[in-house]
């Protein structure tokens, strides 16, 4: 009998009615096939968690941190076992730790070691549905960890390398992968198959719908993915290496991203580089010049930098520190791309009037700064240009 791992993130469990919903999904495949449940917390839960946990000074790094943000996926896998129970099912819930799930002591943005594979056999042998908290796990030491935000991704595909599950079906609120995010822009197009490596771009980007870490544990273990909605149903989209890769094959976006140029003393710029390591806050570097450097860095982790800065102005020697809100990132995503490939997408742009405050390149991928306010229309100039739509 086939094997299948279903994992349901967050707008799919959000209430309890979308819960039995999920419930009757799980039911219709486990009348054909063997299932292992991962869930994520309920829409919106583990963003209060972070804000609680922040607010009392406590961030990514700090194993109490862990335990607060990881407790969302209790009450969804425990709410989701009642309900299959309910209906005549057999089922339990698991935490992290009891699978066990064993991961490095990095809190907070934890690395899966190793699933151990024999509760779960067990149960599903016995025809019980176990649903397992995602984005969970415990450390060496003893301490529930966590895996980065959208971790849930990783649990379910870790999960179906170790039960060595035919296919992992990671379902959220979009039928797919889209050419790009069509919340942002409804003439997106499904894309029916993607590469690996083109899907952990896009991920690695801004494309949420799958979280980077998990892609790259997918095409390590070659573990089969299918994206799809538990709103509506059609197949989705597939990430295997079995895709020819494409010229370009779609736009990640990041919003909300604040420019900080930072003036200082200090001899060199280490200091500052620490310190984004250390908070875990992603950058893009704009400039180094001696004395002057200048980020990008979503806008919701200015005033920690501010507040770390200030803390650090004695190593640091800060002179003065400026903000310029409101920029966003198009990532084009693609193979192959080259300089010139950047020059030509930077001057049709240019000539729908669009500045790009600041370009990069990689094999795979154009990120391409814009003001938030003309996103909408770089992306629509971008996405007809780089034959999106087709
Ligand atoms: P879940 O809570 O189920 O894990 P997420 O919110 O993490 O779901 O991911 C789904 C969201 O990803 C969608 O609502 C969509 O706005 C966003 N998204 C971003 N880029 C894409 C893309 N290229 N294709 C599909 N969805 C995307
Ligand atoms: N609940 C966690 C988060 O919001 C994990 C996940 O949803 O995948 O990041
Ligand atoms: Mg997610």
């Amino acid at each position: 009998m086939a094997c299948i791992v279903q994992k349901f993130g967050g707008t799919s469990v959000a209430t309890l009615e979308r819960i039995k919903h999920v419930a009757e999904l799980i039911a219709e495949a486990h009348s054909t096939k063997q299932v292992a449940v991962v869930v994520s917390a309920m829409a919106g839960v583990t963003n209060k968690f972070v804000e609680y946990a922040q607010n009392l000074g406590s961030f990514e790094g700090d194993a109490d941190y862990d335990s607060v943000v990881s407790s969302g996926e209790l009450v969804t896998a425990g709410l989701l076992a009642i309900t299959l129970k309910n209906m005549g099912l057999k089922s339990r819930s698991y935490a992290g730790w009891q699978v066990p799930i064993e991961t490095s002591s990095n809190y907070g943005s934890a690395i899966i070691q190793f699933v151990d594979p024999t509760n779960l056999e067990k149960d599903i042998r016995e025809g019980i549905i176990p649903v397992i908290c995602g984005f969970q796990g415990i450390s060496s030491e003893n301490r529930i960890t966590t895996l980065g935000r959208g971790g849930s991704d990783l649990t379910a595909v870790a999960v179906s390398d170790a039960l060595k599950a035919d296919l992992c079906e990671i379902y959220s609120d979009v039928d797919g992968v889209y050419t790009v995010d069509p919340n942002l822009y409804p003439q997106a197009r499904r894309i029916d198959k993607i590469h690996y490596n083109e899907m952990k771009e896009m991920a690695a980007l801004g494309a949420k719908v799958m979280q980077e870490q998990s892609v790259d544990y997918a095409m390590k273990k070659n573990v089969r993915v299918r994206v799809a909605s538990s709103f509506v149903e059609n197949e989705g989209t597939t990430i295997s290496s079995d895709v020819t890769a494409k010229k370009f094959s779609g736009l990640a976006i990041t919003q909300n991203l604040s420019q900080l140029k930072i003036c200082h003393k200090a001899e060199s710029h280490l200091p500052i580089i620490e310190l984004l390591e250390q908070y875990f806050i992603r950058c893009e570097v704009l400039k180094v010049f001696n004395g002057k450097f200048s980020i990008l860095i979503d806008r919701q982790k200015v005033p920690l930098m501010q507040s770390l800065l200030s803390k650090e102005s004695h190593i640091l020697n800060v002179k003065r520190e400026m903000v310029r809100k409101n920029f966003s990132r198009i990532s084009v995503i693609g193979s192959e791309l080259t300089q010139g490939d950047c020059e030509k997408l930077i001057s049709v742009l240019r000539e729908a009037k669009i500045e790009v405050f600041y370009c990069s390149i990689r094999k795979n991928g154009i990120n391409l700064i814009v003001l938030t306010d003309s996103l909408l229309r770089s992306i629509d100039v971008l996405h007809k240009n780089c034959g999106l739509g087709i």
